[in-house]
């Protein structure tokens, strides 16, 4: 608590930081912000304002989402001058964008051409000249991680095979396609060696047995009942902190770029729950209920505004559905990744990650 004289002043003129505990000031900061978003988008703030004034009047769901997206950037832009902190969510737009190379790379390369010579347990050999063709490629690319430097690399492989393709000679096309080879078997066989788990460009969901969920090992054949859990995941428990770490900023964005944004058809299962034919809610093979997130937490919305770089904008998506996300956002998401439609083994994680990191920075969440 700040005990000094100095009154804190905000970026909207005429606040300061204690008028942040005035249900009337509140109310007239709330009155600037509609008007700013009316001068800025007046056609959005003629839509909002009747669905503010008359929620019912928006029924359908693919619209109402729409509305709260294209609301999320002005009330981010508001919260960003009010708290004075352009340069930080300004650097973490920046530091999302750097990150696109990966998720192309992954989708585009590895899940198309590297991922199909490990199907059914298939073991890919390194050619003898693999590792050096792969060691040029990523060359220009040194002073980025490896991670990084190898999907940059590769998006750069790929924008060079559109181009031969469409008009290089055939001793270029033949050296494109030689490079794409050793790339693709480089991948293909660190795709599920343990040195690279930490890698996101080579994560995948995996196929989920509902009958073999726990993975034990049973180290006494005298005693099959003996079963201890496997010694890769163990975790050590300290008193009553959680055990898992949270997840890293780029292993965040990696599942954001998993998501394929349902609620643009009205079927982010995720949040409304899996629905049979019959329009029920689903169950799985063990017959446990899908009805996704028990707060209804808008996870695809706020998936498309935090995928942008707008932390500001996402956090409060899931505000309006789950005002506590900041001491309950680890748990919550774990209703709703069973039923996303999309992955059966992936944490959608902006709700385990985003909220607490919220919760410990008390001005913004432009720190994750
Ligand atoms: S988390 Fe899964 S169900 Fe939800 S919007 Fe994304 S892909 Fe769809």
């Amino acid at each position: 608590m700040n005990n000094s004289l100095d009154p804190m002043p905000l970026g909207i003129d005429g606040f300061t930081y204690a008028d942040l505990y005035q249900p009337s000031r509140l109310r007239e900061l709330h009155e600037i912000f509609c008007a700013r978003v009316a001068a800025d988008d007046p056609s959005l703030w003629a839509e909002w304002d009747a669905y503010r004034t008359v929620p019912e009047s928006v029924t359908s769901p693919i619209e109402r989402s729409d509305l709260i997206v294209r609301m999320a950037p002005h009330l981010s832009r508001f919260v960003t001058a009010l708290f004075r902190i352009a340069s930080a969510s300004g650097e973490l737009v920046e530091r999302t964008h750097r990150l696109e190379p990966l998720f192309r790379f992954k989708i585009d390369f590895v899940r198309k051409r590297a991922l199909p010579l490990v199907k059914g347990g298939a073991r890919v050999a390194l050619q003898a000249d693999d590792v050096a063709i792969v060691e040029e490629l990523i060359r220009p690319w040194t002073d980025l991680d490896p991670e990084q430097a190898i999907a940059t690399a590769g998006c750069a492989l790929l924008d060079r095979e559109a181009v031969t393709r469409a008009s290089g000679t055939d001793d270029e096309k033949a050296d494109v396609a030689a490079t794409a080879d050793a790339l693709k078997r480089w991948c293909a066989v660190r795709l599920h060696d343990p040195a690279y788990k930490s890698w996101v460009v080579f994560r995948f969901p995996e196929t989920l047995d509902y009958f073999n969920l726990v993975h034990v090992q049973r180290p006494r054949p005298d005693l099959p009942e003996a079963m201890l859990g496997p010694d890769s995941l163990l975790r050590r428990r300290d008193g009553f902190k959680l055990t898992d770490p949270r997840w890293t900023p780029r292993e965040v964005v990696s599942e954001i770029h998993y998501c394929v944004l349902c609620h643009e058809r009205d079927k982010d299962s995720c949040s409304k729950g899996l629905h049979d034919k019959e329009g029920r809610i689903a169950t799985n093979p063990l017959g446990i209920a899908l009805p996704g997130c028990p707060l209804d937490e808008k996870i695809s919305e706020m998936h498309m505004v935090r995928k942008s770089g707008d932390a500001i904008g996402a956090l409060a998506i899931v505000v309006v559905d789950n005002p506590l996300v900041a001491g309950t956002g680890h748990r919550s998401s774990e209703t709703a990744f069973t039923a996303c439609s999309n992955r059966s083994d992936h944490v959608p994680r902006i709700g385990t990650t985003q909220a607490p990191n919220a919760a410990k920075c008390s001005t913004n969440s432009a720190c994750i």
